[in-house]
């Protein structure tokens, strides 16, 4: 795979998942831009990586829950890049309850990140890969938008949008030859894990077949191929990458 030239914007790339994703797109000689919610030590280390690889880097410090601020992160990007050729949708959170006792800040606060943050970004880079006739799409689901997750009635609903949302992007594109794909991690060993609870976690582990748990590095390798032009023939998919969790 190499993806020398190519710009990628990843939203989420701080840590965990999305910090994977940019080092694998990096080494396969992509230039990248990113978006986090906070500017902190991560964000640093990441962009003198980037750098030292000969690569362009760019970060911009946002909640992707802002639909404007989608908007100027993008115009900026195509003034300081010439262009974006890939877009990784992956900054998510979750704020788990049963139904009875979720707060409509837990809800509202899981849809506004994991489902309009992702549109945000789409619609803002919309415009310049039907222009450019060119450009991959990615976005981070789970497989509790698949078959749903006790406690996260709120997160589930946000991922199954995610599901839907990328069907109709890659009808809706296709004909501008731009791929849009989603990946659903099961459970991945990363920051997020931490607000998991151990019984669900060990029950997790035991619902793979692999019985191991996946690092942020199998989600990497699989977008890094719906990023390349090995997958060009693919578009409208959801890839599981979960160990066989939920088969
Ligand atoms: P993570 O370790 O918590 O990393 C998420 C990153 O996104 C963090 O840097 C976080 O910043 C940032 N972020 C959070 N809210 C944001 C916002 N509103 N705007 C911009 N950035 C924001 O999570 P992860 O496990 O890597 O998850 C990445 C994606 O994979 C998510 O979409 C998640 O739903 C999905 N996923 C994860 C798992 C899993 O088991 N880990 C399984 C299935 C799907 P802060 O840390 O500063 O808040």
């Amino acid at each position: 795979m190499n993806l020398k030239g190519k710009v990628a914007l990843i939203t989420g790339a701080n840590a965990g998942i999305g910090n994977a994703i940019l080092t694998k797109l990096a080494e396969l000689g992509c230039n990248i831009s990113f978006v986090d919610i906070a500017h902190n030590e991560l964000t640093e280390n990441t962009i003198k990586r980037v750098e030292a690889l000969g690569l362009k880097c760019r970060f911009f410090q946002s909640d992707v829950s802002n639909f404007q601020d989608a908007e100027i992160i993008i115009q900026k990007i195509i003034s300081e890049f010439g262009k974006i050729d890939i877009l990784v949708n992956n900054a998510g959170i979750n704020k788990d309850s049963v139904i009875w006792k979720m707060t409509e800040e837990q809800w509202d606060s899981v849809i506004d990140v994991n489902l309009k943050g992702y549109f945000n970004y789409v619609r803002a880079v919309a415009p310049l890969f039907k222009d450019q006739c060119n450009g991959k799409i990615v976005n981070i689901t789970s497989i509790n938008g698949l078959r749903g997750k006790f406690g996260q009635s709120n997160y589930s609903a946000a991922k199954a949008g995610i599901i839907g949302f990328t069907k109709a992007l890659a009808k809706e594109l296709g004909k501008y030859s731009i791929n849009v794909n989603a990946v659903a991690p099961g459970m991945i060993n990363t920051d997020m894990m931490k607000n998991i609870p151990e019984a669900a976690r060990t029950a997790a582990l035991q619902e793979t077949v692999l019985n191991r748990i996946g690092s942020p590095e199998d989600i990497a390798n699989a977008v890094a191929f719906l990023c390349s032009d090995l997958s060009k023939h693919i578009t409208g998919e959801i890839i599981k990458v979960d160990g066989g969790q939920y088969i």
